[in-house]
Formats: structure tokens, C-alpha cells, sequence
């Protein structure tokens, strides 16, 4: 579809597909089109990196399609004085989006490689403002918490109760749940001063949340 594009024909129509699948927050789009999708996806998937599909990565992960980012970003409602918390960095990219929208993103993942080649990239952007972690993020980050906004990029059965408690009164959280093999529910809670409001957003397909650290691979 794409020969002989150049990139930057790409990226035009990268940004076209995005605003009609929905993604309409001028903020989201400014921060869409500033990071380079291209960097974060290696080998022979490369050349696919500014089609609106999710596209394999290593660690038998995948980096979400790009509408999906955007719908899932501009559903945060993200301001520059947010401190944000990311579960499931994968290849970096949503936490780059948002780095673009927040004071400071955390993100981590359970697979000690993806961190590792997420970091390498931030770095090569200069992006100071993300802070990468290992481990198993369905517990959250209890010593940076409370948190202004939480984005979860795996699917579990039900909001992880250390995230729904780590957000900030006024807070929103948004996550995929469901079983993993199934059609999943981007839903968007909000935190208030008595408790959390729940609503249903879209249908999505996630890889799952999974409980503890990776091995080394
Ligand atoms: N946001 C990513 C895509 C994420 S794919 C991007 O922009 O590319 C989902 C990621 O969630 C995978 O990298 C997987 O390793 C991670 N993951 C799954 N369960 C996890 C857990 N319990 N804690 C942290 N990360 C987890």
C-alpha cells in the first residue's frame, strides 16, 4: 500500500488514519506526530511502522496499533503537571507519547530485555522525563505513588487493586480487562473523593497482564 511512499507521505497518512479512527485531542496528535513510531520497531517489521496495526516485538510482545495508543492517551486526559505510571512498556513507545504530554512518566515491564531496549531508546531521544523499572507492575510503584494518571497496556480480569489505590483523588486510570483470549474492555475509572467510577470505552485485544518478573531472555 505504502511502496514508494517517502516517510514523510507516511507519516501524513499516519496521522490522517489516526484522526479518523477517532483520535481527535489535538495534544495527543502534536505528541503522536513528534515521536517516530519507526524507532521503537526493529527488523522486518520496520518498514510497517506508520500502519495503523499492532506489530510484533521481541519477547513474544507486541507494540500496540497506533490508533489504540492515541484513543488510550487522549482517554487519559494528560497535562504537563502530571506524573504518570505506565504498566507495560513493551517497546517504549506509549511511554514516549506521553513523555511528550506529562512532567514525568514511570513505566515499567516484567521482561528485563524490553526495559533495557526501551531505556536505549529514550536515551538516543533525550527524553529525560521517563523512568524506567523492572518488575511486576500489577503491584504498581509504592514508593512514587500516588500517581496523576495510570495507563495499563496489559489486560487483567479486573483493575489490579495496588493501581486503583495508587492513583490520586482526581485521578483516571485506564486499562483493558477481560480474559486475555477473548475481546477485552478499555474501560476508564475515575477516582473521587468516596470511591471509583467505572466506564466502558471501547473493545480492545491486549496480551495479558502476567504476575511476576520474566527471566532473563
Ligand atoms: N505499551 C507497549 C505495549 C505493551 S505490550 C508499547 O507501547 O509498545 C504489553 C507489555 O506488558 C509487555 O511488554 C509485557 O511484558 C508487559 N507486562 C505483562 N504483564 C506485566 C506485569 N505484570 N508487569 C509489568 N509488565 C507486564
Amino acid at each position: 500500500m505504502n511502496d514508494g511512499a517517502s516517510i514523510a507521505e507516511r507519516k501524513m497518512q499516519f496521522l490522517y488514519t489516526l484522526r479518523s479512527r477517532g483520535v481527535t485531542d489535538s495534544a495527543t496528535l502534536v505528541a503522536m506526530e513528534k515521536v517516530d513510531r519507526g524507532d521503537f520497531v526493529r527488523g522486518l517489521f520496520a518498514e510497517r511502522a506508520y500502519e495503523d496495526m499492532p506489530l510484533p516485538i521481541a519477547c513474544g510482545q507486541t507494540i500496540s496499533q497506533p490508533s489504540v495508543v492515541g484513543l488510550m492517551t487522549q482517554a487519559l486526559q494528560v497535562a504537563s503537571r502530571h506524573r504518570v505510571l505506565e504498566v507495560g512498556t513493551g517497546s517504549g513507545y506509549q511511554a514516549a507519547v506521553l513523555a511528550q504530554m506529562a512532567r514525568r512518566v514511570y513505566t515499567i515491564d516484567r521482561h528485563p530485555r524490553l526495559v533495557r531496549e526501551a531505556e536505549a531508546i529514550f536515551d538516543r531521544m533525550e527524553q529525560g522525563n521517563i523512568t524506567t523499572f523492572t518488575g511486576d507492575g500489577s503491584h504498581g510503584l509504592p514508593d512514587q505513588a500516588p500517581f496523576d494518571r495510570i495507563i495499563v497496556t496489559a489486560a487483567a480480569e479486573d483493575a489490579p487493586g495496588p493501581l486503583l489505590a495508587q492513583l490520586k483523588i482526581g485521578g483516571i486510570m485506564v486499562l483493558p480487562v477481560g480474559q486475555s483470549d477473548t475481546v477485552q474492555s478499555l474501560i476508564r475509572v475515575h477516582r473521587h473523593e468516596t470511591g471509583y467510577d467505572y466506564e466502558e470505552l471501547r473493545s480492545v485485544r491486549f496480551v495479558p497482564l502476567v504476575e511476576g518478573v520474566a527471566k532473563e531472555d
